[in-house]
C-alpha cells in the first residue's frame, strides 16, 4: 500500500492537481478529466522511481511554474489564483516560449502529468484502450538459486574463476557460455530480480522498479536527451522491445578500416550470431499478431517503393500484447531472466542480484577481485559486504556504468579513453492520424521496418505505445490535448533511429552519479530532418490525414505540402525532442592501446585480466539496435577464455 504524500507534500500536491485540471479538463471530448483521476496516488506509484536529485529538479520545476505568471503575464498570482483563460494562456507562453529552458521545464511537467493521467483505468477506459495480456494466474518462474537482497544476511565472501559485473545482455550471455564450458561464474547485479510475476502491464508500476531513475536520465548538451536504461536480473533486455538485428556488415568494414580491427568479418562473427539467434528464438515477426500499425507502416512503404519487413525478434508464443517494454507479462520474450540467466544457474553460476560491484581489486597490473555491497532493496542502502576473488573480471555494466566504474577507479584510462566517444542512436518520432481505428497497442510492440535509408543512418522502426506513453509527446494541452488524445486509437507511431557521428562523454558526476554530455552535430541533426520528412511521406502515403511531426513549430502537418517545412531553415536543433535507448562506446575496442580501451578480444589494454562485455565496446554506432550484437560480442569472448583457459584461469 502506498503511503499518501510521502513522496510530495500537499503543497507540491496542489500545484500537480491545478495544473492536472487545467492539462486535461472535465468534459469536452470525453467527460473525464484529471478532477476524477488520484493524481496524488499515482504519482507516489511512479515518484518512487526517481533518485533524490530527480525528485527535487521535478519539486522545483513545479514551484517554477507555479510562479512563472509573475514573469509571462506580469500577474503577481500562483498558477491556481489565474483565472481559467489566464492559465491557458500562461501555458501556451511557457509551451512556446523562446528560451529553451521554460520550453524544457513546461515539456517535463506536461510528460509527467500525462503518465499519470492515462495510467488512470477509467481515463483508459475512455479512449478505448484495454490490457490486453491474460497469463495463467499463480505463475511462479523465478528461481530460487538467484540470491537477493532479503537472502543474504552477512557480509559476502567468495571466489570464482570469473566475476562477471551486471546481468544484462553482455553479462549474462557470457556466464552462461563459460558456465556451460565448465568455468566456476559469479554474477553481481545491483538491481533487483523481477520476471514474469512481477510484470502486471502498468508501465506506471513497472518502469520505477526495472528503468534507471524512472527512465529520466538526461544528457546535458543542446539539445538534452532523455536516455533509459534497465536494471535488474536481465540489465536493459527485460524492458527491451525484442528488435534483432546483426550489426551491417559495412558497419564491420568501416571498424577494419578506421578503428584498427582488421579481420573482424561477418565470417568470423558469424557463427557466434547463430548460437545467440538459436538460443533465444530469433525469428521475423509473426504477420498473424503483427497489428495494424505494422501494417499501415507496410503500406506507405510499399507505396513509396521502400525495402521493409517484419522486424526480428526474440520470442516464443508471442502473443502480440505490445508490453514489451514493460516486462512481457506472457514469459514470452527471450529477455535474459527468461533465457541465458536460468541456462546460466542451471550450468551451476552463481547468480546474485541485488549487489553493487564498487572496486575492482587490481594486484601487479592484473585484476583479481571485486569488492562492492549487498543493497537494500527499497531503499538502495548498503547492508552487507561483498568481496569476490577471482581470476577473471568480466565488466559489463552497461555503456553508461562501466566507464563510471572505472573512473571511479581510476583504471584503465592512461590513455584518456575511457568515458569517450559516447554514442547513443538519438531517436525521434512521427504519428499520423487514420480514419481507421489502428490501436497500436495491439499486436507486436517493434514491429515493422524500413530500412531504405539504414546506409544514410536512417532507420525506421513502427512501434506502438500505450496511452501512457505516447500522451507523453503529443502537443498541446487542455481541450486540444484531449481531442487528440480522443483519436489516440486511430494514429500510427514510428520511431526512428538516427545512427550518430555525434560523440558524447561519461564521466563522474554529483555524488558519484554519471555526468553524460552530448552535443548532436548537424549532420546529425539533417538525418533527424530527413528522417521526419520521409516519416511523414510513408503515413501520408498510408492514408494518414494529419501527422505529428515531434518538432515545435510545425508540430502538425496536414498534407504533403507541408512536409517541406521541416528543414534547417525554420527547424532548430532545440525544437525537436530526441530520446535514446542505446548508449554505446564508451570504453571502445581497438587493436592500437593509444585509442582504444579494450582490444578485439576485448581485453583492457591496460589492465591484465579485465574484460569488458556490454554496449560500451562499440567503436561507432551501429545504425541498428544493439542487443544481439552484444550478445554475439559475449559469446565470442566466453569462446575465446574457454580456449585460452590455461593462460588466464
Ligand atoms: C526501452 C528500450 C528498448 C530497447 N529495445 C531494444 C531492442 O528492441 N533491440 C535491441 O537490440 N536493443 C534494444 N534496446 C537496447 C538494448 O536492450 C541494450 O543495448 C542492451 O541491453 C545493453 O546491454 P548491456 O549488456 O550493455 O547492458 P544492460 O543490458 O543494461 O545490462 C547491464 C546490467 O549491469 C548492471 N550493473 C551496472 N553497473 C553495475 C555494478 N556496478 N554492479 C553490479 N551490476 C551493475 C545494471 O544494473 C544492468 O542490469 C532497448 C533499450 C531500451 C531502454
Ligand atoms: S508483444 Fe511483447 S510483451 Fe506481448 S507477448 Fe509478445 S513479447 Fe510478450
Amino acid at each position: 500500500m502506498v503511503e499518501r504524500g510521502a513522496l510530495l507534500g500537499p503543497f507540491y500536491q496542489k500545484i500537480l492537481r491545478e495544473l492536472g485540471e487545467s492539462f486535461m479538463p472535465g468534459a469536452g471530448a470525453f467527460e473525464r478529466g484529471a478532477k476524477d483521476v488520484d493524481l496524488e496516488n499515482l504519482f507516489e506509484r511512479f515518484g518512487k522511481g526517481f533518485d533524490k536529485i530527480t525528485l527535487l529538479g521535478f519539486k522545483l520545476m513545479l514551484i517554477a511554474v507555479n510562479y512563472l505568471p509573475i514573469l509571462l503575464l506580469g500577474k503577481a498570482r500562483t498558477f491556481g489564483k489565474l483565472s481559467p483563460e489566464d492559465q491557458n494562456r500562461y501555458l501556451e507562453k511557457l509551451e512556446q516560449s523562446k528560451i529553451y529552458t521554460l520550453r524544457g521545464i513546461f515539456t517535463v511537467v506536461k510528460a509527467l502529468l500525462a503518465m499519470l493521467i492515462f495510467s488512470d483505468s477509467g481515463m483508459e477506459k475512455s479512449i478505448g484502450y484495454e490490457l490486453l495480456c491474460h497469463p495463467a494466474p499463480g505463475i511462479k518462474v523465478k528461481s530460487e538459486l538467484v540470491k537477493q537482497s532479503r537472502d543474504i544476511h552477512s557480509d559476502i565472501n567468495e571466489h570464482a574463476q570469473v566475476c562477471v559485473i551486471g546481468s544484462g545482455a553482455g553479462g549474462a550471455v557470457v556466464a552462461k557460455e563459460l558456465a556451460e564450458a565448465g568455468i566456476d561464474v559469479i554474477v553481481l547485479e545491483q538491481g533487483g530480480y523481477y520476471a514474469q510475476e512481477d510484470f502486471n502491464q502498468r508501465p506506471i508500476d513497472v518502469i520505477p522498479v526495472l528503468y534507471c531513475n524512472n527512465s529520466s536520465i538526461f544528457t546535458f548538451g543542446v539539445p538534452m536527451v532523455a536516455l533509459s536504461a534497465g536494471r535488474g536480473i536481465g540489465g536493459t533486455t527485460v524492458i527491451n522491445s525484442c528488435t534483432c538485428f546483426r550489426v551491417p556488415e559495412d558497419v564491420l568494414a568501416d571498424w577494419e578500416e578506421n578503428y584498427h580491427l582488421k579481420g573482424l568479418t561477418m565470417k568470423e562473427l558469424s557463427p557466434y550470431f547463430q548460437r545467440v539467434e538459436d538460443t533465444i528464438n530469433v525469428h521475423p515477426g509473426e504477420m498473424e499478431i503483427i497489428g495494424k500499425n505494422a501494417l499501415m507502416t507496410r503500406k506507405g512503404a510499399e507505396a513509396m517503393g521502400l525495402s521493409h519487413g517484419p522486424i526480428s525478434r526474440n520470442t516464443r508464443n508471442c502473443k502480440g500484447c505490445g508490453m514489451c517494454n514493460y516486462g512481457c507479462p506472457e514469459g514470452a520474450k527471450q529477455s535474459m531472466e527468461k533465457s541465458y540467466i536460468p541456462l546460466a544457474l542451471k550450468a551451476g553460476a552463481r547468480i546474485f542480484a541485488d549487489c553493487r560491484a564498487e572496486k575492482i581489486i587490481v594486484e601487479d597490473g592484473k585484476a583479481v577481485g571485486v569488492e562492492g555491497s549487498v543493497l537494500e532493496r527499497e531503499s538502495q542502502k548498503p547492508r552487507y559486504k561483498i568481496k569476490i576473488k577471482a581470476k577473471v573480471i568480466i565488466l559489463a555494466g552497461g555503456a553508461i556504468p562501466s566507464p563510471v566504474l572505472l573512473l571511479k577507479n581510476k583504471l584503465a584510462n592512461k590513455n584518456g579513453q575511457v568515458g569517450k566517444h559516447l554514442r547513443i542512436h538519438p531517436a525521434a518520432r512521427v504519428a499520423g492520424l487514420f480514419d481507421e481505428e489502428i490501436e497500436q497497442w495491439k499486436g507486436i510492440m517493434q514491429s515493422y521496418y524500413v530500412d531504405t535509408y539504414r546506409k544514410e543512418g536512417i532507420m525506421f522502426e513502427a512501434t506502438g505505445l500505450a496511452p501512457c506513453v505516447g500522451a507523453m509527446s503529443m502537443p498541446f494541452f487542455g481541450h486540444r490535448f484531449k481531442e487528440l488524445m480522443a483519436r489516440f486509437k486511430n494514429m500510427v507511431n514510428i520511431g526512428l533511429l538516427i545512427s550518430d557521428s555525434s560523440e558524447g562523454s561519461v564521466r563522474v558526476g554529483l555524488g558519484g552519479t554519471p555526468l553524460i554530455t552530448y552535443q548532436i552535430n548537424q549532420k546529425d541533426f539533417l538525418k533527424t530532418l530527413k528522417g521526419i520528412r520521409i516519416g511523414a511521406e510513408i503515413l501520408f502515403s498510408a492514408g494518414a490525414k494529419m501527422v505529428f511531426t515531434g518538432t515545435r513549430p510545425f508540430p502538425v502537418i496536414e498534407s504533403r505540402e507541408e512536409i517541406e517545412k521541416i528543414n534547417e531553415r525554420l527547424i532548430k536543433k532545440t525544437d525537436l525532442e530526441y530520446m535514446a535507448f542505446h548508449p554505446m562506446g564508451t570504453c571502445r575496442m581497438g587493436d592500437e592501446p593509444a585509442k582504444a580501451v579494450v582490444n578485439r578480444n576485448l581485453e583492457s589494454h591496460e589492465i591484465k585480466n579485465l574484460f569488458i562485455s556490454d554496449a560500451s565496446i562499440f567503436p561507432t554506432s551501429l545504425s541498428v539496435n544493439p542487443q544481439l550484437t552484444i550478445m554475439a560480442f559475449a559469446t565470442r569472448l566466453a569462446d575465446f577464455l574457454s580456449k585460452e583457459r590455461s593462460r588466464y584461469l
